[in-house]
């Protein structure tokens, strides 16, 4: 059966054209999913009693159930794994900062990329989500926790351009200001760097915040991280991101992950400089979060200072990310690789 969240509102309209119902009560439904956050057709009480049957016997709405939920009382993090009513788990993390409240997404279960450092790796890659299971991620921390969310970030399990139709169109979903109404601006896509899609993205109109995670400054370097590099090597990759930025005139997010001995020196910081020389762009360091028998230890504070102070004082800005939910297995995939083994 179809997932009615899967429709952005004018595919809804088109659906509802053909159910033969007016294109006006797709609207009707699509406040009632996304404004108003009810779970069952039944609870749309300005439709028919008939008009409600007709949607029971065609769509499905897909409430996630909670498998497990995890909180940590210092900074507010929350990591819920979600059973996606196929037998299959997903991990979305809600972070709380000064300013509201971000989730952090999956797209896709399992991933293909490869990334050395990930707790993705090594497991099976399943399937892509549909965009009506992306946005029930929010939908479904939304209600557990009675909050409304303000920024999203594609950063969860998964390679939101290995499922971009998807993607898209859960931004649309997520954009649409009838429903959830979560500015472009506030969502960010974040990508290993599949640089046709960088330039698809860029023609949509969207104005999302793109992050690239490069996390190495030689090619030589990313591709011994990141398999996806041999595919598309860095200058690909960075005239991809002037692109987006010419076409878009938005500041791309650089995500730089730092492992200890291995791209935390000094002169990979000044390459850094000389590759985002010109760019509007900003750098966010990671202290990598070391996986279970993974090959990357984190650099020491006074090493990501370092480098930090090296960016900011040759005109790129950089700064370090908050570790938020670290003993919780917040970083990308471990949670859902633990309910695997377990
Ligand atoms: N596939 C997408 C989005 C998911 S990963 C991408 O590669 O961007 C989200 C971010 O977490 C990426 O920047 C990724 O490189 C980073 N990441 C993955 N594993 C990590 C780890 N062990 N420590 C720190 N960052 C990690």
């Amino acid at each position: 059966m179809k997932n009615i969240k899967d429709y952005n509102l004018e595919e809804l309209k088109q659906e509802f054209v053909q159910m033969g119902e007016k294109p006006f009560r797709a609207e009707q439904v699509f406040r009632w999913i996304y404004k108003e956050e009810v779970k069952k057709f039944d609870e749309m009480t300005n439709l028919s009693l008939e008009l409600r049957e007709k949607l029971k016997q065609n769509y499905k709405m897909c409430n996630y159930k909670i498998l497990k939920k995890k909180q940590v009382a210092s900074d507010g993090t929350i990591k819920y794994l979600f059973d996606v009513l196929d037998g299959n788990a997903i991990e979305t993390v809600l972070m709380k900062y000064h300013h509201g409240y971000s989730i952090c997404v999956s797209s896709q279960i399992g991933c293909k990329m490869g990334c050395k450092f990930c707790a993705s790796t090594g497991i099976a890659f399943v399937r892509s989500l549909s965009s009506g299971e992306i946005v029930e991620q929010l939908l479904a921390v939304e209600q557990d926790e009675n909050i409304k969310i303000s920024n999203v970030v594609f950063m969860g399990i998964g390679e939101p351009m290995d499922n971009y139709d998807n993607v898209v169109n859960a931004i649309r979903i997520i954009n649409n200001p009838k429903g959830i109404n979560i500015g472009a601006r506030h969502i960010s896509v974040s990508t290993s760097g599949i640089v046709p899609r960088i330039y698809q993205l860029a023609e949509e109109n969207i104005q999302c915040t793109l992050s690239i995670s490069l996390h190495a400054t030689t090619d030589e370097k990313r591709s011994s991280m990141m398999p996806v590099n041999n595919r598309y090597n860095l200058e690909e990759l960075l005239q991809a991101c002037k692109d987006y930025t010419a076409k878009t005139n938005r500041r791309i997010s650089f995500e730089y992950a730092l492992a200890k001995d291995n791209n935390d020196n000094i002169e990979d910081a000044k390459r850094l400089v000389k590759l985002l020389h010109g760019m509007l762009a900003h750098v966010n360091l990671i202290p990598i979060n070391k996986i279970e028998n993974g090959q990357f230890d984190k650099s020491p504070n006074e090493n990501i200072m370092k480098f930090r102070d090296y960016l900011n004082e040759h005109g790129i800005v950089a700064t370090i990310r908050r570790e938020l939910g670290a003993d919780i297995d917040a970083a990308c995939g471990q949670l859902r690789r633990k309910n695997l083994k377990d």
